[in-house]
């Protein structure tokens, strides 16, 4: 990662240690919409000491800063993404695998609702067979 990268996060506040930096490299640009577990899982090969804490609570800081969304689209499991830019998801509901929707559309609360709702943001989970798993499944 580039040092200009490094002193926008330490700017922010971030503690910046190496495992840190390995969390965050993982996450740059990664669609793959990961949880805590994976994440752990791929930078303890580089880091074997690194408690699963270390993890957790790198992730609950770059949540607090808006670096990263937490999705809870899958039952019992929070995932990150490190896209904050606002989309849509569609979920596998046989391999888990979470695809981005960046097409803009709007859903609109009915009028009864949104007299007494003020909606700040909105997100379309779209459960069902991805391709590869419709295609198994045939
Ligand atoms: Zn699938
Ligand atoms: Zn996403």
């Amino acid at each position: 990662m580039d040092k200009e990268k490094i002193e926008r996060y330490r700017k922010l506040g971030l503690k910046m240690t190496p495992q840190r930096l390995a969390i965050l490299e993982y996450l740059e640009g990664n669609t793959s919409h990961p949880s805590a577990e994976d994440i752990f899982r791929h930078v303890e090969e580089k880091f074997p000491s690194m408690s699963f804490a270390t993890v957790y609570n790198t992730l609950e800081a770059l949540k607090e800063k808006g670096l990263i969304i937490e999705l809870n689209i899958e039952p019992g499991k929070k995932r990150f993404d490190p896209n904050i830019e606002p989309h849509h998801h569609m979920i596998c509901e046989k391999c888990h695998r979470i695809f981005d929707v960046f097409e803009d559309f709007s859903v609109d609360l009915p009028p009864k609702y949104a007299q007494k709702f003020k909606v700040k943001r909105s997100q379309v989970v779209f459960y069902g067979l991805c391709s590869r798993c419709a295609e198994e499944s045939k």
